[in-house]
């Protein structure tokens, strides 16, 4: 009925004076579509609409308007040119919800990483905003105290919630935020039966915090000539290179007062798993001004208030991971970018951008200061930055006197047997637990054991939807793929030989644990992992050992950021080797990354730090320059290698994916791609198609073709035209090419 309608209306010639918008939808089109404007108010872009497409009436973002005359005349020129156009059905909001700036970076977006516009802009949008629900702030729950009586609480964590509420000043807390820090409702019941809290939906509102905030340090002298190098009138920007501990984040906090002074936003960027409560108390003691928060742990209506919050300038200061930076902010004066090594700052699927490079882009366009830190930058920062492009600033001194951590090696080629720690490392465990100590044991591969081996006649268990082995679980006892999902039960014998010798090979976090339970088992022990985090808070599952108790933590890189855990004196690397294998030219600066992350988190404390790094290969260069030289020496070396091999940050770098169900059909459409680069003149170098490092990935056969031109501008040309062809292709169905333009994971 809705669509008769709208075709009854589409049919009157149009008013001479009707404006023609252009309208962008979350479809692959190229382009934005136009329609006609039936309103009496003025068209502003930004804002979401009905439009009819299809059959269908869907939502869309009012992108720009026609005015171009001759447009309209080609138009009209047209036979049967008025009947064409169809109105838009519904204007959704008021006022525009992405302004210009935003627009402007969705344009952008679209033309470099080559995806439609529609669905660049759609993924700017909080979800609820994309199904066109109001762009309104609804009630949020909070815990409340509602009683100033103070009895014995039983549980160390109902007292501690019971703290948290009695600080703050109004004794409530919104429920999204008290999760974050470890919360969960059976501690907040345990108060509501004694009648001490209840539970209450408000608007999303910020009491005034009148706590006196906590004063800014005094800075050392490292600090003091960052902090006097950002500019607030311009844009510049600045690589903060500083090793753990050297008080980056006091700098974070110290330049962002200085831009609230200003009146204006900040935006502070977190990997995805860095968003921790102790960075978030941090800005809460020190800021009495609201904050808004956009992290994982949200439902999608938390979300959209909190990007509402920030679009509507309430919130002064923005925390968030990499889709935070799209939030708008109208007065945005100061961008900061924490660990931007980290990978999660780029999207691995869908649109697939680098949050980090983005950021850098909006601060230029916006003409805004932008800090990047981190204690191991990445290659293509250290290049922007020794190419001057960037400031470098180094903080060579743990801010508060510690000392960095002492690494040393565990030579395992003397290590025999199925224990995964050698004599000498649970030596050196036990000797830091005896004084009281806590250690963390890092090991970044879950489940139980990486493979399953026959020893009779090495058959290993495979999954059959992808090119990689089955990882043995228990609690059910069952062997997964942790690519596909797929499961399967532990078979009793050899598939192949009917051999019960069947063994669990190599070491996951959950065999690690009961080793180590073996060898302690007296001790706390925690294991962190995404099996054992599901559904649990890390902030609640690290509370589960007190500071002044040794233990043991143990688990996978979810224990290696930002948490500040002040007891851990020692950090042991189970397997220093792994990032050796593996096809990626970035294996070993993502290895150096991972093993400084984790060597930071011993002695942050007043207590002095050691690590240890178990490995087959101990004099490798890449430990000795590492612990003799520091991880600059690893990089500068690497960019050397870069260079002379001509790969990023040295050259502008693409891949084309092809997945197919047969193998043949995906090294097929590589090949016709791969003829139409080369007809199409493409003059940089062009390696494939061949099969990706992992061939098969959910039953998908999988191959890729590298592109590389020495300059972007080069690539960018030549994607552009390839662009066109792919797309004609894509829309005749003949085709589905994955383009990844600065491809970060090659697996
Ligand atoms: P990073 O972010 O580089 O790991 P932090 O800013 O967290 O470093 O600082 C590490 C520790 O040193 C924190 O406890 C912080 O309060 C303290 N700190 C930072 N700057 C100073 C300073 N100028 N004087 C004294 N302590 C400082
Ligand atoms: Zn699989
Ligand atoms: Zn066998």
């Amino acid at each position: 009925m809705g669509c008769m309608q709208s075709d009854l209306f589409s049919s009157l010639p149009l008013p001479e004076a009707t404006p023609i918008v252009l309208v962008a939808v979350a479809r692959p089109l190229a382009s934005a579509l136009s329609y006609a404007w039936p309103f009496d108010q003025a068209p502003r872009p930004g804002c979401r609409v009905l439009v009819p497409l299809g059959n269908k009436v869907i939502v869309g973002i009012l992108f720009g308007v026609e005015n171009n005359s001759e447009a309209k005349d080609q138009l009209s020129s047209k036979p049967n040119s008025g009947f064409q156009l169809k109105p838009v059905k519904e204007l959704l909001d008021n006022a525009p919800l992405l302004d210009s700036s935003l627009l402007k970076q969705a344009q952008f977006i679209s033309q470099y990483y080559h995806q439609p516009i529609g669905e660049v802009l759609f993924t700017l949008l909080p979800s609820s905003l994309r199904k066109g629900e109001s762009a309104s702030p609804s009630l949020v729950r909070y815990w409340a105290l509602c009683s100033a009586e103070k009895i014995k609480l039983r549980g160390q964590r109902q007292q501690a919630l019971w703290q948290r509420l009695n600080e703050q000043p109004d004794k409530q807390l919104p429920v999204s935020e008290l999760r974050l820090q470890g919360f969960n409702r059976s501690h907040f019941q345990g108060l509501q039966n004694k009648g001490l809290a209840e539970e209450r939906l408000l608007p999303v509102s910020y009491a005034a915090n009148n706590k006196a905030p906590s004063p800014a340090l005094q800075l050392n002298a490292e600090q003091q000539q960052v902090l006097q190098a950002v500019k607030h009138d311009g844009f510049n920007c600045h690589l903060i290179f500083g090793i753990t501990g050297s008080g980056k984040t006091e700098l974070y906090l110290q330049s962002i007062e200085q831009a609230l002074a200003r009146g204006k936003q900040c935006l502070l960027l977190v990997p995805e798993i860095g968003l921790t409560p102790q960075l978030l108390s941090r800005f809460q003691q020190r800021f009495t001004l609201p904050i808004a928060l956009l992290h994982s742990g949200l439902s999608d209506q938390e979300r959209l208030n909190q990007w509402l919050l920030a679009a509507n300038g309430q919130a002064r200061i923005i925390i968030g991971t990499r889709s935070a930076l799209f939030v708008p902010a109208p007065e945005l004066g100061l961008i900061i970018i924490d660990e931007e090594h980290d990978p999660s700052f780029k999207q691995q699927d869908g649109i697939r951008y680098q949050a980090r490079d983005l950021a850098v882009k909006r601060a230029a366009d916006l003409g805004l200061p932008i800090l990047l830190g981190s204690a191991t930058p990445s290659l293509e920062s250290l290049h922007n930055a020794y190419q001057g492009r960037y400031q470098l600033h180094y903080l060579r001194q743990r801010a508060n006197d510690a000392q960095p951590p002492f690494i040393d090696m565990v030579d395992m080629r003397q290590h025999q047997g199925s224990q995964a720690l050698a004599d000498k490392t649970l030596k050196r465990m036990q000797e830091h637990l005896q004084q009281g100590n806590q250690v963390l044991v890092f090991l970044n591969r879950r489940g139980y054991a990486p493979s399953l081996l026959c020893s009779q006649c090495g058959w290993l268990a495979d999954c059959p939807n992808c090119d990689a082995r089955l990882v043995v679980h228990q609690q059910p006892e069952r062997l997964q793929c942790h690519h596909c999902g797929w499961q399967h039960p532990v078979p009793s014998c050899c598939p192949s030989c009917g051999s019960h010798e069947l063994h669990a090979l190599g070491h996951g976090t959950v065999r690690l644990e009961s080793q180590l339970q073996q060898h302690w088992p007296q001790l706390p022990l925690v294991r962190i992992d995404r099996d054992s985090t599901q559904g649990k808070q890390l902030a609640e599952q690290l509370a589960q050992i007190p500071e002044d108790q040794p233990g043991i933590f143990v688990g996978t890189q979810m224990l290696a950021k930002g948490h500040h855990l002040p007891s851990i004196t020692l950090v042991v690397v189970v397997d220093g080797d792994a990032g050796f294998q593996g096809p990626d030219f970035r294996n070993l600066e993502r290895m150096a990354q991972q093993l400084l992350q984790v060597a930071g988190r011993a002695g942050r404390g007043d207590r002095l730090g050691e690590v240890l790094i178990q490995s087959r290969y101990p004099e490798h260069g890449f430990f000795q320059v590492l612990r003799q030289q520091g991880y600059e020496q690893l990089a500068k070396q690497w960019l050397s290698e870069r260079q002379s091999q001509q790969l990023p940050p040295f050259a502008a770098m693409a891949t084309l994916r092809a997945d197919h169900e047969q193998g043949e059909q995906a090294l097929a459409q590589l090949q016709q791609a791969k003829q139409q680069l080369l007809a199409q003149g493409f003059n940089g170098r062009l390696l494939g198609p061949v099969p990706a490092p992992m061939s098969k990935r959910q039953g998908m056969h999988r191959y890729l073709i590298y592109l590389y031109c020495s300059q972007r501008a080069q690539l960018q040309q030549q994607l552009q035209l390839f662009h066109q062809w792919l797309y004609q292709s894509s829309l005749a169905g003949r085709l589905s090419i994955g383009l990844d333009v600065d491809p970060y994971d090659l697996g």
